[in-house]
C-alpha cells in the first residue's frame, strides 16, 4: 500500500486543532482506505496550550506523529522539517491546522497524483472571499513575482499541496536558510497540476500572519527568487546619462564653440544641474554595476543545485 504523510505545521492554535484534526481531517482519511496515512504535526513553538493537546493525540493514535520545535522558526521551516521527516512517503500533503484548507479535497488530490502529476497544487478559487487591501496585494505580489523572477507561479497559488517523492527528494537537498516553500516547488519544476478551491473561514483562532509578516513573506519571496530588482535603478542612470551627455554636448556646440545663435544664455546653475544629474546617473549606474556581482555572489550562496533531473523521463543513464 502506498504511504501519503500529511504534514501539517502549527503554531498556537489551542482555539481549533483539536477540531480540526477530530471534525476535519482525521474524519477524511479514515474514509480512505487504499492508502496507508500518517499525520505530521509540526509545532512551530506554540506558546499556548497547543502541543499538550497534539501529545494527546498521539497516545490514542499511533499514525499521529508531532515534531516540536525548540522555538516559533515560521511556517516555511516547519513544512521543512515535515519534508524531512516524511523522506520514505510515496507523497506528501501539506495542509494548513486552521480548517482554511478543507480537507474533503485530498481524494482530489490523489487522484490527480495517480494520473501523474508530481505536484497537486491548491488554488484559491475567484470565489473566495477576500478584502479588498488582500486581494489587491496578492495581486501585486503575483504580477511582480512573475514579472521578476524565472519560474512561473500560478496566481493564488497556496501551500495547500501534494507532493510526490521524487520532488520532496529533490526539495530536501535544497539548504537556503530564507525559503518560501511554495516559490522553491516550482523552482523544482516537474508536471504540476491545480485544483481550485475557496479559500474557507478560520474554524477559530486568531491567523498569525499579520499585514507586517505577510510583507516580509512577500519581500523574501522576491528577493529568494530574483534579483532583477536591483538592476531597475541602474537602467535608469543609464537614462539620466544618456539624457545629460546629449545636453552637455549641445551646450558645448551651442554656447561654447558657436557663441549661442539660439540666444539660450544658459547660466552657470544651468550647466552645474545638467552635470549633478550626470553625476547621479553615474553612481546608479556603477550601483548596478555592484548589483550585479553581489547578484551573483547571492545565487552562489543560495547553493541550489544546478539542474534537477526528471529520473522518469531520462533513458538509460
Ligand atoms: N503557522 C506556523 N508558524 C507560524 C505561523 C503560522 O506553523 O509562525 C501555521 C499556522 O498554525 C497555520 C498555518 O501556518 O496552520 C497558516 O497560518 P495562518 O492561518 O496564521 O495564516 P494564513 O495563511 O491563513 O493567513
Ligand atoms: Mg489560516
Amino acid at each position: 500500500m502506498k504511504k501519503i504523510s500529511i504534514i501539517v505545521p502549527v503554531y498556537n492554535e489551542e482555539a481549533v486543532i483539536e477540531k480540526f484534526l477530530n471534525q476535519q481531517l482525521i474524519p477524511e482519511i479514515n474514509k480512505i482506505t487504499t492508502y496507508q496515512f500518517s499525520i505530521v504535526l509540526i509545532n512551530d513553538g506554540s506558546k499556548d496550550k497547543t502541543l499538550e493537546i497534539l501529545q494527546k493525540f498521539t497516545t490514542k493514535d499511533k499514525k499521529i506523529k508531532v515534531i516540536s520545535f525548540s522555538r516559533n522558526f515560521g511556517k516555511e521551516v516547519a513544512l521543512a522539517a515535515g519534508m524531512n521527516y516524511a523522506k520514505s512517503a510515496d507523497a506528501v500533503i501539506m495542509i494548513d491546522s486552521d480548517g482554511q484548507q478543507p480537507p474533503k479535497l485530498i481524494p482530489k488530490f490523489i487522484a490527480k497524483w495517480e494520473k501523474g502529476a508530481e505536484i497537486v497544487t491548491g488554488v484559491r478559487s475567484r470565489f473566495t472571499k477576500h478584502g479588498l487591501i488582500q486581494r489587491t496585494g496578492s495581486k501585486v505580489f503575483y504580477w511582480l513575482l512573475n514579472r521578476l523572477g524565472d519560474t512561473d507561479t500560478v496566481p493564488g497559488s497556496t501551500d495547500f499541496r501534494l507532493i510526490d517523492k521524487v520532488v520532496v527528494a529533490e526539495y530536501n537537498k535544497l539548504t537556503e536558510h530564507n525559503r518560501i516553500t511554495r516559490g522553491l516547488i516550482d523552482w523544482l519544476g516537474f508536471r504540476q497540476e491545480q485544483i481550485e478551491y475557496v479559500y474557507g473561514e478560520r474554524m477559530a483562532g486568531e491567523p498569525s500572519y499579520n499585514l507586517k509578516k505577510l510583507i516580509k513573506l512577500a519581500i523574501d519571496s522576491i528577493v529568494s527568487m530574483t534579483t532583477r530588482p536591483l538592476l531597475i535603478l541602474g537602467f535608469f542612470g543609464i537614462f539620466l546619462i544618456i539624457i545629460t551627455s546629449l545636453l552637455l554636448l549641445f551646450w558645448l556646440f551651442e554656447q561654447v564653440l558657436f557663441n549661442d545663435p539660439l540666444s539660450l544664455n544658459w547660466d552657470g546653475l544651468t550647466i552645474l544641474g545638467i552635470f549633478t544629474t550626470f553625476l547621479a546617473g553615474m553612481i546608479l549606474l556603477s550601483q548596478m554595476i555592484m548589483a550585479l556581482y553581489i547578484s551573483h555572489v547571492h545565487s552562489e550562496t543560495q547553493n541550489r543545485p544546478l539542474y534537477i533531473i526528471d529520473e522518469k523521463n531520462s533513458r538509460n543513464l
